[in-house]
């Protein structure tokens, strides 16, 4: 691979496989897998990644917004779109793109049946979202009286599938909470199947719920994380690979004296000869100010070197004073052996946060071979 010469993120296409492959094969093979590709693909890109996804047979896709789903069919994405978290005011544009709500809501389930009804459609696809613990979007088990009253009047809308969303399935000191939620979404999907004379799509589990519950995997599982190489836990460091690599470059190095400062705020100060590099990466990239004053790290030649000072917008500076190396040699930020789980929880956050954050102004390179 020809060395790097600015900020890129490597999107590396046989990991992406290699983790659709492992997900699948912790389900038995009537099992759907729909690929949550929210959020630029968790940061890396969306197309590149359902594109693949669904030459590779993923059966569904999840995105949070509708603004989402319309690129991936902008981009001729074929397969059905779930929009988890699709607000009123864009129902019109979701049934002209053959987007699937989840309706979550009994104010969005009335909203959805009034513009599906406008729209004069028939049996429109969408997703009911039943709330099991995790009290963030979800109709309860007491509304399901009141959803089958509204479906009872109408023709417009059909249910494809119906799902909850758990709390905490990568937490096993959260075991009896994560099985109630997967009893109480047991109990409220068979009363509605009950009411409903057909059996909808049944779904529960995320990357984590995957991985620890395979009792939930019902109809259909959601993964999102682990596709992208992470499973919560170190145990699966060697299972999945990271399919987002951040690398950068070394732009100048300085030494320091004893007393001199470094950065804005004059955050830095050497107590010692220190040597510092400035990398062409900073926080309107995606590296926030937590990542600042030795909280996050990056590898150069092998050896892990601290960000020292403050994050700047377009660059941050690391201590490579006990370091071999030159201007112009690779920076890793995150790749498959230092992964973005453990930059990420050196700063105090999750892998989850630092990928989604990269932003555009980052080059994507695409790595395929296949
Ligand atoms: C984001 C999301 C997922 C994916 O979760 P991962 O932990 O990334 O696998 C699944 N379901 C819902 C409702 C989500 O919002």
């Amino acid at each position: 691979m020809s060395s790097v010469k600015e900020t890129i993120l490597e999107i590396n296409l046989a990991h992406l496989t290699h983790n659709y492959t492992y997900l699948r094969s912790k389900l038995t093979p009537k099992v759907k897998l729909l690929a949550v590709v929210k959020a630029a693909g968790y940061g890396s890109d969306a197309i590149v990644i359902a594109k693949h996804l669904e030459n590779i047979g993923a059966d569904y896709f999840a995105v949070a917004y509708v603004s989402e789903g319309i690129a991936l069919r902008d981009a001729g994405i074929q397969t059905p779109i779930l929009v988890l978290h699709p607000q009123p005011v864009n129902f019109s544009t979701l049934i002209e793109y053959q987007l699937e709500p989840s309706l979550y809501s009994p104010r969005i389930l009335r909203e959805f049946i009034a513009i599906a009804e406008a729209k004069e459609q028939k049996e429109y696809p969408v997703h009911i979202k039943f709330n099991t613990g995790l009290n963030r979007l979800g109709l309860w088990e007491n509304d399901v009286d009141y959803i089958m009253d509204r479906l009872n009047k109408t023709s417009s809308i059909k249910i494809k599938s119906l799902f909850s969303h758990l709390a905490a399935s990568e937490d096993h000191n959260e075991k009896e909470f994560t099985i109630n939620q997967i009893n109480s979404f047991k109990k409220t999907a068979s009363e509605m199947i009950d009411k409903l004379g057909y059996t909808p799509i049944l779904h529960q589990c995320n990357t984590s719920g995957i991985l620890n519950y395979p009792e939930a995997h019902f109809d259909m599982v959601r993964a999102g994380i682990g596709l992208y190489g992470y499973g919560n836990e170190a145990i699966y460091r060697d299972q999945l690979k990271p399919v987002a690599s951040l690398k950068s470059v070394i732009s100048q190095i300085h030494m320091l004296e004893p007393g001199e400062t470094l950065g804005y705020n004059r955050a830095f100060i050497a107590d010692g000869f220190i040597k510092t590099a400035t990398i062409p990466i900073g926080h309107a990239d995606g590296i926030g100010r937590q990542y600042g004053n030795k909280k996050g790290f990056v590898t150069i030649n092998g050896n892990k070197a601290f960000i020292i000072g403050n994050v700047c917008m377009d660059m941050i500076m690391i201590d490579i004073t006990n370091i071999e190396c030159k201007e112009g040699d690779e920076v890793i930020i995150f790749d498959n052996e230092s992964s973005a789980a453990l930059i990420a929880e050196s700063a105090g956050t999750i892998s989850y946060e630092l990928l989604t954050a990269i932003s555009p102004r980052v080059k994507r390179v695409i790595i395929d071979n296949n």
